[in-house]
């Protein structure tokens, strides 16, 4: 992670055709002193020209995406995954949803396009976009025809019947005829024009029109649909019903409706305006590419040959731009070559007026997809920059009290902030004082924990959140009111802008989760150093006569865990680029799920035992315990819950640092030798961030416990005597 701050921000909007170009770029050739943020609605980028084939089967999901997780871990790029709300061009800031604006020097916003906006909706309609949830929702409803209508052919419209509608048309059939049962299908092509592929030479059409025919497409040409809601199917604007079962909806590209929250000038269409450098008419740091662009005089096509072209050009602009030098013109191409992928083994072929259906144009086609992506899917991690960037200013560190960040600094953080106060602190943020102080109820003893760890995501806003999560876990485990945090933070070096920046957004993310448990912050310290860290004291009250205790287990306790092991194995994946991006969203979830209902649940029902798993992996935690009761245990090694993708990173032999100095636990496991190479095994040993509870509860309430957790906490073993002189964990399958 960063361990010092550059100077300016680069900000990707979208990671499109061209924007993906400029992450290439980064791995190879990173600006000094600079950081590239990309912010994403998904984790994930598809690519269109291979959305046809892989509907087809020609191609695996797999093939046509862009993990940006990977792609971003292994180019050094930050990633925001987050929803854009409006743009503050004259303060050069982006505003989020759910987190404070990103400040940046440079924007190139490429989200792409949109089909135009369904007429009205029954369910009964798929639109194409997102791509990255097409395919999943398509066979969703394909799924449910099967189940609906066994005993008659499917009624399916495509609504749009330019080149996107046609492929989707034909790569479709390909879809149905595989499935199980061998699905009958009638397919309907809607369009508003007269013609299919309007903008094509008249040779494509004829020869597409010829495709369609043989392959029994209906067309339904100079027919607008004005309304999907109806039952009979969707209504035309002559007022015949077309029954479908169901509608795609591939309708030519509108411009998405966040472009024109932006505040930029847009054309008619909605599509921003942009210069031949790129840059929005109407603001020198932000640039527009891909379909989201529009020329003022010149407009060209919405294709993705464009967007890639634009990309060198977006490149050179953006480092011109942060050395203040002139830019460079993109100049759209006349003509293209365009590759329509018929689904049979041929695609059609056009370029400028020579149109061709052949499988060569296939093959072609291949050839061109095929090593384009493998550009964006090499996920080999970068070499390190090594050259920090410390500025000019500030030549020389302090270490002591002279590393704090300036009181001047900080108080602007502090002012920002949403930190609500309680009765119970007397003395706290609002009146900044040397010493917090805080009024414990009554009769009540003080708990206090404090926990902190180095940055392991370059999102300090997401990194705020876990911390604060996995400081507060101590105090749900011990069954203990949290009344106020103070937080413990190290600052990257680096420009007092972006000092504040990322001061700013990891107190906010802090605050979002104490917020949420009802817990003031009320002080803290912070210093400047050469690696990110955050953590937090946390102060609480308990009644010390009911607190639970590690050691307080009885002979035949069930053991109950409440979340997935694996987190240390990702994030050890994550650091060498290899934890995919869905596997990251549920790591994401598991170490934001905060542990307070589970520990309120072991407090309603008074249970004995209770632990958080974290830092010494789930066998050092269980040993602790056992040897705390001085009693054994059995797991059930196979009842284990795991992360999605530990498995898979555990058998690669990927592994925490802490993992080996947790494995002095492992003198207390017993089991058949081969579960040892089992890589649930190997997990036991797996520190765990913001992890779940350990509980132990007898039989008799096992069963309430469970549902009072609900889904995902897992009974994993039972407390047992100890059978020798010392505490054992015997592993069985
Ligand atoms: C089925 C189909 C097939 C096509 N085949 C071809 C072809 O073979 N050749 C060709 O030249 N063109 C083709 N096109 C057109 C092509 O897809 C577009 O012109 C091209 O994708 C535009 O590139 P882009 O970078 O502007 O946008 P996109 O490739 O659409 O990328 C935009 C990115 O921004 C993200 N995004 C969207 N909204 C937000 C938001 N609010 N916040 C953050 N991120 C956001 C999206 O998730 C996406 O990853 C096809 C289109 C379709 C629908």
């Amino acid at each position: 992670m960063q361990d010092s701050l550059p100077k300016h921000t680069v900000v990707l909007l979208g990671a499109g055709h061209t924007n993906a170009h400029i992450i290439k770029m980064w791995r190879m050739q990173p600006i000094r002193d600079a950081q590239l943020v990309c912010v994403s609605n998904f984790g994930i980028a598809t690519y269109s020209g291979m959305l046809p084939g892989t509907l087809a089967g020609q191609y695996t999901p797999s093939e046509m995406q862009i993990d940006l997780v990977r792609l971003c871990a292994a180019s050094q790029v930050r990633l925001i995954q987050a929803q854009v709300t409006g743009l503050d061009h004259e303060n050069r800031q982006l505003l989020l949803a759910g987190r404070p604006p990103l400040n940046y020097d440079v924007l190139s916003i490429g989200i792409g396009s949109v089909p135009t906006s369904l007429p009205s909706t029954n369910g009964i309609e798929v639109p194409i976009k997102p791509m990255q949830t097409f395919l999943s929702r398509l066979d969703e409803r394909l799924q449910e025809l099967a189940e609906k209508i066994p005993d008659r052919p499917w009624q399916i419209t495509i609504a749009g019947a330019g080149a996107a509608g046609i492929e989707i048309a034909l790569c479709l059939q390909n879809r149905l005829s595989k499935m199980s049962a061998g699905a009958a299908f009638e397919i309907s092509l809607v369009d508003r024009s007269d013609k299919i592929l309007k903008n094509m030479p008249a040779r494509t059409r004829s020869l597409a029109q010829r495709v369609l025919e043989e392959r029994g497409i209906q067309l339904r040409l100079g027919r607008e649909i004005v309304e999907i809601s109806n039952s009979e199917g969707p209504r035309l604007d002559d007022g015949s019903n077309l029954p479908s079962d169901l509608v795609l909806w591939a309708t030519s590209a509108t411009s998405p409706p966040l472009l024109r929250q932006l505040g930029l000038p847009t054309d008619s269409r909605g599509f921003l305006l942009i210069r031949e450098t790129l840059q929005s008419t109407a603001a020198d740091d932000v640039f527009v590419v891909g379909d989201s662009g529009s020329g003022e005089t010149q407009p060209w096509p919405k294709a993705g040959v464009y967007a890639v072209r634009q990309g060198p050009v977006l490149w050179e602009n953006l480092r011109r731009r942060l050395a203040n030098q002139p830019l460079i013109k993109w100049k759209p191409q006349g003509s293209f070559l365009s590759l329509l992928n018929t689904g049979d083994g041929r695609a059609l072929l056009t370029y400028k007026r020579f149109s061709i259906l052949a499988r060569w144009c296939w093959k072609l086609k291949d050839s061109i997809d095929r090593p384009f992506m493998a550009m964006y899917q090499n996920y080999e991690p970068a070499m390190p920059i090594s050259e920090t960037s410390l500025p000019a200013d500030k030549p020389m560190y302090c270490g002591g009290c002279g590393c704090k960040v300036d009181a001047d600094l900080l108080s602007r953080v502090l002012r920002q902030l949403d930190n609500p106060t309680t009765p119970q602190v007397l003395v706290g943020l609002e009146q900044p004082d040397d010493v917090a102080v805080l009024q414990p109820a009554t009769g009540t003893a003080i708990a206090a924990t404090a926990d902190f760890f180095t940055s392991f995501l370059d999102d300090p806003h997401l990194m705020g959140r876990i911390a604060a999560l996995n400081a507060l876990s101590d105090m749900h485990a011990k069954g203990a009111k949290s009344i106020g945090a103070l937080a413990l933070v190290t600052v990257p070096h680096g420009p007092r802008h972006q000092q504040e920046q990322y001061l700013r957004e990891l107190l906010d993310g802090s605050l979002l989760e104490l917020r949420e448990a009802r817990v003031p912050l009320v002080g803290g310290h912070t210093i400047e150093g050469t690696q990110a860290t955050i953590g937090f004291t946390i102060l609480g009250e308990v009644d010390p006569a009911s607190m639970p205790s590690k050691g307080r287990l009885q002979e035949g306790d069930h053991l109950v865990l409440t979340k997935p092991l694996g987190s240390g194995i990702l994030l050890a994946g994550h650091s060498r680029a290899l934890c995919q991006s869905p596997w990251m969203e549920t790591l994401l979830d598991a170490m934001l799920t905060s542990n307070q209902a589970a520990g309120h649940v072991a407090r309603q029902m008074q249970l004995g035992a209770v632990t958080d798993v974290t830092g010494f992996g789930f066998a050092g935690h269980l040993v602790e315990m056992l040897r705390a009761g001085n009693l054994s245990a059995e797991l059930s090694l196979g009842a284990i819950p795991l992360l999605p993708g530990a498995w898979e990173l555990a058998s690669q032999g990927v592994e925490s640092t802490l993992a080996p100095g947790n494995r002095a636990a492992e003198s207390y496991l017993q089991g058949k030798a081969s579960l040892n190479t089992d890589p649930r095994y190997a997990i036991l040993f797996d520190p765990q961030t913001s992890g779940g509870l350990l509980m132990a509860v007898s039989e008799d309430r096992l069963s309430e416990l469970l549902d009072r957790l609900g889904a995902g906490a897992i009974a994993i073993g039972r407390v047992v005597k100890n059978a020798a002189a010392r505490s054992l964990i015997q592993l069985l399958d």
